[in-house]
């Protein structure tokens, strides 16, 4: 029996049964590329009796993932095991084949993974080592540098001013330590494939489909991993909506899906265009917005949905009352604490149906409190970096120090958990001491001459936590990784509530590794953790009202979105120096947040702001005077222009 293809339209029928040897698929947001890519999963299993474990289908989180492994499976009506499939990210496929193959490239096989806080602390002892004059607080500005080095490894293109005894250095100290960075879970499978052709063609041989997701974000590495994966028999079927490459601070390239059709010239090229996610007048606003870019594929897009309200624009004295404004809001769309008779429109909505987006994380804390206040159930989502978490930042290293107490790194992370009676400088010492001796930190603080360098006062913190560790590395042998993590959050004086629904949003993640006792679980969690993405804690089906960073939202959709903290300087963002070229990736970040709303889309802005220590006055985002003002209507703030009235002209102006 056939696929039932019945829901979908012309276009995506032709993208779905194609059968040439490479596809490439333009389409804008909400034309269900996603739930294409998933049909033509399922299409090829059942209506080409291809074998499951022959299709690569790369999304763009390991959340996407699973959700893409659940719409196959209930496409097939749950009667073949999708569990053959290969469908996961480029670092979760790069990560696999290195812990089958690493050995090639010199890995040893329990080695883990970087995290990106870990990576700054490495960076900041190699500097001090080999470029004692530069400034530590830099060091994120390295790491960029060598991600960067790392993801030009095999182009001719010549890039960042990073100097080589800096990268080998930090490359030794990998190495000394037996990790791998980001960029290494795809550089390694390449040089792995170039050294080993035998084991690019074992791949080769393997997979006969390659389906990639949001193409529009590969990097360079990415994209040559592509190409080392398909061999010529394969076929290639990318999709992607180059207005929504949002990455390339990462070392995204939208050149790639520009340059697809050259570079495989045999392709076919489908587009989709009909949008079945946002109302007319949505669309319509997104598109005059992202018209404004001028690198960009002009295309259009058709949408059947009735024309909706207009954009709702809501204007703010200061942060706190922006905050309190779209709370307001917020209670009127669920269905009326205090509602109001001016509320157009009858729908009600769930909680689960509103996002809170913004461009910087820390915009966030004004709209928890407020939703806090009136009592509605909310989510933060945050990812490793953008939430960053004290006891996130310390768990996990001890977690690490369990499986291998000789990880400098980890090791020095808990020191400095130890109440600070560790400062820099004292671990520094440490491990000048420990590398002298060409033994880690761990050796060290078992060895009897460790006494004459630390005061009474640490040698105490020193013993208990050496007890503390032997503890936990017998216990974690018998109890559950839960047990293990709140034991110690305790042992270390973390505050963190972990029981009902006040645990951190990382908590979440040990679910899946309740079974048995921690120690056999630990690897596959740090793994988890490891390659987690900003928005992968997104738990859809949670009551309650969504807050994250338009990044994290990619992909998704919600009937409400308010895009919060629209003023100049953050959203265009210019907060990490980001100069005038980064404008148009930050209106395609704009359109992304826009193009996430199914029915009602409010934008807001404050005329003052307390952020990053300041009170700072500014003018609302150029992208809000960028939508047809026929389509926005202001929402009148009483209370905050009483406190502090806008200037009727700054408010014109915004539409004229
Ligand atoms: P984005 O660019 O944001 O990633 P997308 O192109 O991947 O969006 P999807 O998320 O796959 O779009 O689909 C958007 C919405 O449109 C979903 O709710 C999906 O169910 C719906 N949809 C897709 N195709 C059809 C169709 N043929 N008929 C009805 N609804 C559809
Ligand atoms: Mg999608």
């Amino acid at each position: 029996m056939s696929l039932d293809l019945s829901s979908l339209n012309y276009a995506q029928i032709d993208a779905v049964t194609a059968i040439d040897e490479n596809i490439l698929i333009i389409a804008g947001p909400g034309t269900g590329k996603t739930q294409t890519l998933a049909f033509r999963t399922a299409y090829l299993i059942r209506s080409k009796d291809v074998s499951p474990a022959s299709i690569i289908a790369i999304t763009f989180t390991n959340k996407a993932a699973q959700e893409m492994r659940e719409r196959v499976s209930n496409l097939l009506c749950n009667e073949c095991n999708t569990a053959d499939i290969w469908i996961g990210t480029f670092h979760s496929l790069g990560l696999a084949i290195l812990r089958e193959e690493g050995h090639r490239v010199g890995l040893r096989p329990d080695f883990l993974i970087l995290s990106e806080s870990e990576q700054i602390e490495l960076v900041k002892s190699v500097l001090s080592d080999t470029l004692p004059k530069e400034p530590l607080i830099r060091a994120k500005r390295w790491v960029q540098r060598l991600s960067e080095r790392k993801n030009h490894t095999f182009s001719s293109q010549s890039v960042s001013d990073l100097p080589d005894i800096l990268f080998s250095a930090y490359e030794h100290r990998l190495e000394e330590l037996n990790l791998i960075d980001f960029d290494d879970l795809i550089l390694k499978p390449l040089i792995l494939f170039k050294e080993n052709p035998e084991v690019r063609d074992t791949c080769r041989n393997r997979f006969c489909h390659l389906l990639v997701d949001e193409y529009q974000d590969i990097n360079n590495l990415q994209y040559q991993f592509l190409k080392e994966l398909s061999g010529p028999a394969a076929s290639l079927w990318v999709i992607g909506d180059a207005d929504q490459a949002i990455y390339a601070f990462r070392g995204a390239n939208v050149k790639h899906f520009l340059k697809f059709q050259q570079d495989y010239p045999d392709v076919r090229t489908i587009a989709l265009k009909e949008n079945y996610r946002s109302t007319r007048t949505i669309l319509t606003s997104a598109q005059t917005v992202i018209a404004h870019n001028s690198d960009r594929i002009p295309h259009t897009l058709t949408s059947s949905a009735s024309t909706g309200l207009p954009v709702h624009l809501l204007q703010a004295a200061n942060d706190k009352a922006e905050a309190r404004l779209v709370v307001k809001e917020i209670e009127k769309l669920i269905g009326g604490i205090r509602m109001e008779s001016s509320f157009e429109g009858s729908d009600s909505f769930g909680f689960n149906e509103i996002a809170i987006l913004y461009r910087l994380h820390h915009i966030s804390r004004f709209f928890s409190e407020a939703l806090k206040q009136s009592g509605i159930p909310y989510q933060v989502v945050g990812g490793v970096s953008s939430q960053p978490d004290s006891a996130m930042e310390y768990v996990v290293p001890f977690l690490k120090t369990l499986l291998n107490p000789h990880d400098d790194l980890s090791f020095s992370a808990i020191l400095q958990a130890m109440d600070n009676k560790f400062d820099r400088t004292t671990i520094t010492q440490l491990l000048d001491l420990a590398r002298d001796r060409e033994g880690s930190l761990y050796q060290i603080f078992h060895s009897p001459k460790i006494d004459g360098l630390l005061d009474p006062y640490r040698i105490d913190s020193d013993h208990k936590l050496l007890s503390f560790l032997h503890r936990m590395q017998k216990e974690m042998l018998a109890i559950s990784l839960r047990e293990l993590i709140a034991t110690i959050c305790q042992g270390l004086n973390l505050n963190m509530p972990l029981e009902d629904e006040n645990h951190p949003w990382w908590f979440l993640l040990t679910e899946p590794f309740s079974d048995g006792p921690a120690h056999d679980q630990l690897p596959e969690f740090l793994e988890t953790v490891a390659l987690l993405k900003e928005g992968e804690t997104y738990n859809s089906k949670a009551e309650a009202v969504t807050l994250m960073t338009v990044h994290a939202a990619k992909g998704l959709e919600f009937p409400v979105v308010f895009m919060v903290g629209l003023e100049s300087g953050i959203f265009p963002c210019t907060e990490f120096g980001e100069g005038p070229s980064d404008l148009e990736e930050e209106r395609r970040l704009f359109y992304v947040g826009m193009t996430r709303a199914k029915k009602r889309l409010y934008l807001s802005c404050s005329q003052s702001r307390h952020l990053f220590g300041e009170n700072r006055e500014a003018a609302p985002s150029s992208f809000i005077s960028e939508i047809p003002p026929e389509m926005i209507t202001v929402v009148p703030d009483h209370k905050s222009a009483k406190a502090k009235k806008i200037p009727a002209g700054k408010q014109r102006s915004l539409f004229t």
